[in-house]
């Protein structure tokens, strides 16, 4: 169980002027009410709201958003108002608490598409400050972690609202990580058998895959090295279950026929090397046709960047090479919390910026979807939907 000194310990390390009394009075005042209640684990209640705050933390958040983590069930689960939040913690804590309250009343019953986008919509539209959404993704997070707790019934709905919901909203903010994590578990909750058929036949798959991984990363390593491409970080990773299952599903192919079920990752510092790699890579393995993607000139509607190809090595084994600069592959993982230094002054848009950037890319390429899926006002005072 994580604990509270830790988590002030976290906050100070990057927020050395943080209002840790804030922070403190929260636990306290959020303990306190939540005294006697259990999770479906046994667990003290408090555990929750704990892991909540920490993960905000983790994307180091400010404290509003941290407090708002320690006290985000209080209104919903215990006699607490909000009128005492306010009272007791500001207007920005009290308002950020009851937009994740407020969320949890909405109900959510279709998970037929165009329902769960209208929803998503209506949910985003509802929300004026993003730290409402992420302590919402924090929380849901969280649950489906400890998913396994609750009876089947449940599981099923969660999982199901998570995958029509959190998931994609965690996608479109480009918090690829969350987003993976919350689909992996969703795969399994809601689907058991096929996860853990898929589970077996890539585990099958894995010794060789890893071996191929070993084999290539310093083989790339040389390749750039010979060429003076300078690169920071080459790794490499087996595609995940949920994405596996997605592909097989949609077009009706084998396991072997996916090219990129073993993908490595070449870092570099300038967009220049990132094509110089391409070159590299291209020239050392045979491309498969149709499977080169230029996401830094064409990013994603989420503002992901990237080259993409598939080759096929010595021994006949396709494998996919994803080639970014640091601070693409960065925004990748954490998404939205890479942009807080820019936060500031704009502290109810911090997707200013995000936004900012798909705009300029819609304007580059008129034929990418983000026009359509980002219609908000304007870049620095819009809502988010
Ligand atoms: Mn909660």
């Amino acid at each position: 169980m994580i604990r509270f000194e830790d988590l002030l310990e976290k906050v100070r390390a990057y927020n050395p002027d943080a209002d840790l009394e804030l922070l403190r009075k929260a636990y306290v005042f959020s303990a306190y009410e939540h005294k006697g209640q259990v999770r479906h684990s046994g667990e003290p209640y408090m555990v929750h709201p704990l892991e909540v705050a920490d993960f905000l933390a983790d994307l180091k958040l400010d404290v509003v958003a941290v407090a708002s983590g320690l006290l985000h069930d209080v209104v919903e689960d215990t006699l607490t108002t909000i009128e005492r939040i306010t009272e007791l913690f500001g207007p920005e804590v009290a308002h950020v608490v009851e937009g994740v309250t407020k969320i949890s009343t909405i109900p959510f019953s279709s998970s037929e598409e165009r329902q769960a986008e209208n929803f998503r919509k209506m949910l985003l539209a509802m929300v004026d400050d993003i730290r409402v959404i992420l302590v919402k993704l924090a929380d849901r997070l969280h649950n489906m972690r400890t998913l396994h707790h609750l009876p089947e019934e449940r599981r099923v709905k969660i999982a199901q609202e998570t995958l029509d919901i959190y998931a994609p909203i965690a996608n479109r903010l480009g918090m690829s990580k969350v987003k993976n994590e919350l689909e992996e578990l969703c795969f399994k909750y809601l689907e058991p058998r096929a996860y853990e058929s898929l589970r077996g036949r890539v585990e099958a798959r894995r010794r060789t895959a890893e071996g191929l991984i070993d084999e290539l990363k310093p083989t790339i390593a040389a390749k750039l090295a010979e060429a003076q491409v300078p690169y920071m970080v080459i790794d490499g990773r087996i595609k995940r279950l949920y994405s596996i299952w997605l592909k097989l599903k949609r077009q009706k192919i084998d396991l072997d026929q996916v090219y990129d079920f073993v993908a490595l990752r070449i870092v570099t510092s300038t967009v220049k090397d990132c094509y110089a790699a391409l070159g590299i890579i291209h020239q050392t393995w045979s491309p498969v046709p149709g499977r080169i993607k230029d996401l830094i000139a064409m990013p994603r509607p989420n503002g992901y960047q990237s080259l993409h190809t598939s080759v096929i090595s010595e021994h006949g084994f396709p494998f996919e090479v994803q080639i970014r600069t640091e601070e693409m592959d960065g925004r990748a993982e954490e998404g939205l919390s890479r942009f807080h230094p820019q936060w500031k002054g704009n502290r109810r848009h911090p997707c200013g910026q995000r936004f900012v950037s798909q705009r300029r890319a819609c304007r580059r390429d008129p034929s990418s979807s983000c026009s359509r899926r980002y219609t908000g006002p304007s870049a620095s005072s819009g809502s988010l939907a």
